[in-house]
């Protein structure tokens, strides 16, 4: 579902640093971590801010581009400046309308879930802990639903994201998760932006075993492309 104007503090934040070169403060507030910060000035990064992951995600975009969760199209930009044609989505209309004054030539406010974002692409790109965006693990079948329905012949999805086991490890390496019985990996999450409070949303951190199973349930196979400095990593799936 598409966000409302002031139900959008990420988008709000990503508008003002756009037009006046500064942001407050955006909090991010969730049911596992700390109150932190989103410095959205990082929301705005170039090539040469990006780690090696996203760099890697990026050497390895070929053909029709889908950026899902695009947000202020970063990526998007790096890879039309490489010629190749990119279609940006994002559920922030806000976020949306400033990557299309950014120069994005095709950016569209939709959700990856539930609307039309064009197709087929050769590669679907997901990033900055992007398998977040299903939310929940019982998600991931509709997931591979969609991509399905974008994914060219032979395309591939780049994705990355993030083992959690390490905040359930005591300094022994003994692993006790909640046990309420949830996928360790699900967060909830609220972002806040001075008086803009947006609603609360799932958001998956998913280790690569349990992506790999589950793509090689939905068809597809998954691919550990690369590994970053702190329980994070990049993958490639494709059809099976
Ligand atoms: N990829 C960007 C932004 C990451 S923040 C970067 O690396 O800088 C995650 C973004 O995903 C947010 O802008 C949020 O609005 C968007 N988003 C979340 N769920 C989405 C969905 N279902 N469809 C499309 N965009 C989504």
């Amino acid at each position: 579902m598409v966000l409302e104007e002031k139900k959008d503090p990420m988008g709000q934040a990503i508008r003002d640093y756009f037009e006046q070169g500064r942001a407050g403060t955006l909090r991010v507030c969730s049911s596992l971590f700390d109150d932190d910060e989103m410095p959205v000035p990082m929301l705005f990064r170039t090539e040469s801010d990006m780690n090696a992951l996203e760099r890697t995600a990026l050497r390895h975009c070929r053909g029709r581009v889908l950026d899902v969760g695009a947000g202020a199209g970063c990526h998007a930009l790096v890879l039309q400046d490489r010629g190749l044609p990119v279609t940006a989505i994002d559920v922030s209309p806000l976020s949306v309308d400033t990557m299309r004054r950014r120069g994005v030539n095709d950016a569209r406010a939709c959700d990856f879930f539930d609307d039309d974002c064009g197709g087929p692409f050769d590669t679907v790109l997901l990033l900055m802990n992007g398998m977040g965006v299903c939310g929940r693990l019982d998600r991931l079948p509709l997931f591979f639903h969609r991509i399905d329905r974008v994914l060219a012949d032979g395309g591939q999805v780049l994705a990355d994201s993030s083992d959690l086991r390490y905040v359930f490890e005591d300094e022994d390496g003994n692993f006790t998760p909640e046990p309420d019985g949830r996928y360790y990996g699900e967060v909830d999450f609220r972002m806040v932006y001075g008086k803009v409070k947006g609603p609360r949303f799932d958001w998956l951190y998913i280790d690569f075993a349990t992506l790999a199973r589950s793509a090689a349930r939905a068809g597809f196979r998954a691919e550990l492309l690369c590994e970053g400095n702190h329980y994070d990593y990049l993958a490639r799936i494709t059809r099976a």
